[in-house]
């Protein structure tokens, strides 16, 4: 198995570029943002406690989010791979996933971190507002705090890597295909 985390700013192309690695790579794609946007869709219990957090641009609390994760890894067993996008988002998350991984006799191989300046991250999500409907695009102030909790929790979930020699950094401005293909070189010279 070969797991990869994708690690990156929100509005860094997590998301377009997973779609991308998914469909070249047979990754199973756990993305914690489109999970918990699908549980508010089908309006569970779950989905209405998230909310308000995505709504103002805080996490999710750990609890919720990692035992998503945990009966998403168990429903998936069998696959090549996951590619982790979106989580894990603490360094609480970390441990935990990395936990769980190791119940299953697997580990993350690989931390895939997209480079992109703060000015371009709310230009592109200004950008993505017009037609994501996500209300967590939309608002400047809600932006900005999502900014701040990159910076004040989740950076730790790379640092928490780079202690094993896990983290590749890859500047993720400019063309999206580049992008893609410098993301293609690092997974194809360790799988
Ligand atoms: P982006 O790609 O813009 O960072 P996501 O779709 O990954 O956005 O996540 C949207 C929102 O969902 C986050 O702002 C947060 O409220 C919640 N969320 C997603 N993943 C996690 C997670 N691993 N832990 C806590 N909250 C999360």
């Amino acid at each position: 198995m070969f797991n990869l985390i994708l690690f990156g700013p929100p509005g860094s192309g997590k998301g377009t570029q997973s779609e991308k690695l998914i469909s070249t790579y047979g990754f199973k794609h756990l993305s914690t943002g489109d999970l918990l946007r699908s549980e508010i869709k089908n309006q569970t219990k779950l989905g209405l406690e998230a909310k308000s957090f995505m709504d103002n641009g805080q996490l999710v609390p750990d609890a919720v989010v990692i035992g998503m994760v945990d009966a998403a890894i168990g429903a998936n067993k069998g696959v090549n791979g996951f590619l982790f996008d979106g989580f894990p988002r603490t360094k609480a998350q970390a441990i935990a996933l990395d936990e769980l991984l190791g119940t299953h006799d697997t580990s993350i191989n690989l931390v895939l971190a997209l480079d992109v300046p703060e000015d371009e991250l709310v230009v592109r999500m200004i950008k993505r507002a017009k037609t994501s409907g996500r209300s967590d695009d939309a608002d400047e102030n809600v932006q900005k705090n999502r900014i701040a909790v990159y910076k004040n929790e989740t950076l730790a979930v790379a640092e928490h890597y780079a202690t094993f020699d896990k983290v590749i950094t890859l500047n993720g401005l400019g063309d999206i295909d580049v992008i893609f293909a410098s993301l293609c070189a690092e997974i194809d010279a360790r799988a």
